[in-house]
């Protein structure tokens, strides 16, 4: 088949409208079908996780221009605040795990990010 079909893996980033926060907002795919599409998503804001229909077009980036400060491995982080990652780009934090354990939603997908105590490169 030559169709090229975006293919998502549990983790990446999907819009969607939450019901219950009733905002488009960046959910997390939660569950994906065989045929790698994505059948349910979780809304990290509010921990609903809901059908996600792929009907519904993605209007592209939305040009919000949000201005987030850069991720500074020595801040603390709460969830919902948002941050300018240099190589990820602008993200959102959805969960702490650990003080210093933090999963940050971007534009792609989830990723947790670790403030290890000494900057090794990567
Ligand atoms: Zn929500």
């Amino acid at each position: 088949m030559a169709e090229q079909q975006q293919e998502y893996k549990v983790g990446d980033r999907v819009e969607k409208l939450c019901a219950v926060c009733n905002e488009e907002r960046g959910h997390v795919v939660a569950t994906i079908t065989k045929r790698g599409q994505v059948s349910r998503v979780d809304c990290p804001k509010c921990g609903t996780r809901s059908s996600f229909k792929s009907k519904t077009r993605l209007s592209g980036t939305r040009a919000t221009e949000q201005t987030a400060a850069p991720y500074d491995r020595t801040r603390t982080y709460r969830p919902g605040q948002t941050m300018m990652h240099q190589t990820y780009g602008m993200g959102e934090v959805t969960a702490v795990i650990e003080p210093q354990k933090i999963d940050v939603l971007f534009a792609d997908r989830l990723r947790r990010l670790i403030h290890a105590q000494q900057s090794e490169g990567q």
